[in-house]
């Protein structure tokens, strides 16, 4: 499998979009790795899509890419740095032209009601361009190629209404928390339960170096994570540890971050990233 970092950041960004702290101003004067947008990331080239957050656009203009052709998205959450439905209701004809396919979208039932509010406010849909379908949490279920399993997280309002999953392809196995706080005892029963072993792990690490609270993980929860997987067999010197969605809060540039970890093994996403696993 193939993945590819669109936007590495909490929702307001880096710099936020109203913002005057330290990694605000040093992400406006060094550029590059310090600028950071919404999280979204695309699997094997586009073959599917994670989350849709308002940055999707800029990431279009960024990267050079056609999403029409795209025809799976899956959606974490509602959060607008996931969720901006919006745009999708674009897709409908009568305002995208010379669309033959279809979108398929997969996202839990309290996401499908932040979905619904943008084809009300349309007032009509149009199922042949773009369709959602309602999964339950620990569903496994398929996208095309990809046996995927739902976890609740812990986020949001930590009533089942965010998901992180687990996706599998070819034999590959990757583990996708954004967002969540450190996993629950029945989450970890719910993975071992499955025996996975994963080759590739992206950690939500919003918090960074400083404090946790609950909806997301710092870079102790982070490392807390990594030695729980090495302990229950999840993982092996092969895997590949990614920490991703930070916020300017977390109060780190992407340099410092590099030496926060002592686990040196763990990749700091930025816009951009790549990796083959
Ligand atoms: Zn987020
Ligand atoms: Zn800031
Ligand atoms: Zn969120």
């Amino acid at each position: 499998m193939k993945i590819k970092y669109l936007g590495t950041s909490a929702a307001e960004r880096v710099p936020a979009v109203f913002c005057k702290c330290r990694v605000c101003e040093n992400a406006r004067k060094v550029k590059g790795k310090e600028l950071r947008t919404q999280t979204q990331i695309l699997l094997d080239d586009g073959d599917l899509m994670i989350d849709f957050p308002g940055d999707t656009y800029h990431h279009l203009m960024k990267y050079d890419l056609d999403i029409t052709d795209i025809d799976s998205l899956l959606l974490t959450h509602w959060h607008s740095d996931h969720l901006y439905a919006e745009d999708l209701a674009y897709r409908m004809d009568g305002y995208a032209n010379g669309i033959t396919n279809k979108l398929d979208i997969y996202g839990n039932e309290f996401v499908h009601g932040f979905y619904n509010r943008a084809f009300e406010l349309e007032g009509r849909t149009d199922k042949s361009k773009i369709e959602y379908h309602e999964i339950n949490p620990y569903q496994k279920f398929q996208i095309k190629d990809y046996t995927i399993y739902s976890l609740p997280a812990q986020h949001g309002n930590f009533q089942e209404d965010c998901f992180i999953y687990v996706i599998e392809k070819d034999g590959k196995q990757m583990f996708y928390t954004h967002d969540t706080g450190y996993p629950t005892e029945e989450m970890w029963n719910f993975l071992k339960k499955n025996n996975f072993k994963f080759d590739f792990v992206s950690m939500d690490c919003n918090e960074q170096g400083k404090k946790n609270y609950s909806a997301h993980m710092n870079i102790e929860k982070n490392q807390e994570m990594i030695r729980q997987m090495k302990k229950l067999g999840m993982c092996d010197e092969k895997t590949v540890f990614v920490a991703d969605h930070f916020s300017h809060n977390g109060g780190s540039t992407h340099e410092e971050m590099k030496q926060l970890f002592s686990d040196k093994n763990v990749i700091i996403a930025y816009d951009g990233l790549e990796i083959e696993f």
